[in-house]
């Protein structure tokens, strides 16, 4: 069959794959039974399936396509691209015009003190390179014994060994033997789970402590950095109280460890502002990118790194022995250039600040309303909705832990709207183009999923 041959019935098409490709994340015993939905094609906001079904992109592809779907603009760049350099590396002195040009126009728009950006294909790859790099730094400041790096349970750096083991879900460490050594994990920002018996802004501050002991405990002499995503994604959406980031803040000046903010999904306008940590004040020393850099129309990511990071990297005048075949990819890199265009000639970032990100809140907020709903939460255009059996008593989760949450899912699916379930949260973080006219239909569908999802819960003895 041809790449994109539409010509073969969606059985045939299952079948095939269940035959010979294995997914992401999945159960693939239970996937291959099941058989995978096929997605044909996409434009703006909308998904076309195999059976011609359209179905509203409630995720962006996954968390990643800022701009939309079916961008001539960024098609057209690459093309040209293509033809003129397909391919070149950045290795061994050499450059090549759109990595310089990405470059330029990262540093313009990154905080001031960020000026430099080192390239890789993915976030997971980010962060390794985050991994080595801050180790390195230390090494270089004289200063070897800062090797531990914190972390924080159920936040999301990517799946391979540095990414997972950065990141604190237990499921993936137990899968592989991880983490890494020299990895500490404190405690998530997650109120409505586990802070809920103090205020949102108590919790807060408590919870951002946990750096603080975390680090008095190991020794500051020993710790390299704190990483953390602005928001989780991944994770379920996890939005810190307002307290958390002033206070991780406070800590964090008043001692000398790097702070890391993942950007994977919080930066290029998410959350309203170029990037999360700016959104929440934040100073960070490295800024993991990747997925709306190229708002996946090909695969690249970077470390965007601090003039202090730079500076120290290059004291001893010695190579940093960390590349990779595809760093500053040229297509890739004029995908980028295209999609950052785009987002600022269209005033992206803006509107989600002050038009679509406040449109969509005050309706997705309204959810809560839902007798199925413990609590809904957006920043920009990112939010969660927690489902509970009793919206009266919203912190007793479900039994079986993620069944509801996948019932909700399917649920969603037939109504024709991406929502993606992680535990029992239900997950929306659409492109940034979003109409009002398709947030009015987002919500309307969100509204018809959960009645769905309550008829099936109440037929099948969920609800008691
Ligand atoms: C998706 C994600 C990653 C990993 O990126 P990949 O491109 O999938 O390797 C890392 N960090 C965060 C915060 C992410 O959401």
């Amino acid at each position: 069959m041809t790449a994109h041959s539409n010509l073969y019935p969606t059985k045939a098409l299952q079948d095939l794959d269940a035959a010979h490709h294995w997914h992401p994340f999945s159960d693939m015993k239970s996937l291959n039974q099941e058989g995978t939905r096929i997605i044909t094609s996409a434009d703006g906001v909308w998904l076309t399936d195999s059976d011609g079904n359209r179905i509203l992109d409630g995720m962006a592809g996954l968390w990643c396509v800022q701009v939309g779907h079916g961008r001539q603009e960024i098609s057209d760049a690459v093309h040209k691209q293509m033809n003129e350099l397909s391919y070149y590396n950045t290795f061994f002195k050499t450059s090549h015009p759109p990595a310089i040009a990405l470059s330029e126009k990262l540093a313009r728009l990154a905080p001031d003190h960020i000026n430099t950006v080192f390239y890789c294909s993915s976030g997971s790859e980010a962060n390794d390179t985050v991994f080595r790099m801050v180790r390195t730094y230390w090494d270089k400041m004289g200063k070897p014994d800062k090797k531990v790096i914190i972390g924080r349970w159920n936040g999301y750096h990517g799946s391979t060994v540095a990414g997972t083991s950065l990141g604190g879900m237990k499921g993936m460490h137990e899968q592989g033997n991880l983490p890494v050594p020299g990895v500490h994990h404190i405690d998530q920002p997650y109120w409505f789970g586990e802070g809920y018996e103090m205020s949102p802004e108590d919790f807060g501050v408590h919870v951002a402590r946990k750096l603080e002991q975390a680090i008095d405990e190991i020794g500051e002499d020993k710790v390299a950095a704190f990483i953390a995503e602005p928001i989780q994604g991944a994770g379920g959406v996890i939005i810190p109280p307002e307290t958390y980031w002033p206070e991780v803040r406070r800590i964090l000046d008043e001692r000398d460890i790097l702070f890391v903010s993942d950007e994977v999904i919080c930066g290029f306008g998410r959350l309203g502002d170029w990037f999360g940590s700016s959104h929440y004040g934040m100073k960070p020393d490295l800024m993991p990118i990747a997925k709306g850099l190229t708002s996946g129309y090909l695969p690249m990511g970077g470390v965007m790194v601090s003039d202090r990071v730079v500076e120290g990297l290059m004291l001893a005048g010695e190579e940093f022995y960390h590349g990779y075949t595809y760093s500053g990819h040229p297509a890739c890199a004029a995908a980028a250039i295209a999609n950052l265009e785009i987002i600022e000639r269209e005033g992206i970032v803006e509107r989600v600040k002050s038009d679509i990100g406040p449109y969509l809140q005050e309706r997705w907020l309204k959810l809560a309303n839902h007798e199925l709903v413990g609590e809904a939460r957006m920043t920009g255009l990112v939010g969660a909705l927690e489902l509970v059996p009793d919206a009266r008593n919203p912190h007793k989760p479900f039994k079986n832990v993620g069944t509801v949450g996948t019932i909700c899912r399917d649920a969603s699916f037939a109504n024709g709207m991406v929502m993606r379930a992680v535990r029992d949260s239900m997950i929306i973080s659409p492109p940034l183009v979003l109409t009002h006219e398709e947030a009015d239909i987002l919500i309307e569908t969100a509204e018809k999923t959960l009645n769905d999802t309550w008829q099936i819960l109440k037929k099948d003895g969920w609800l008691g």
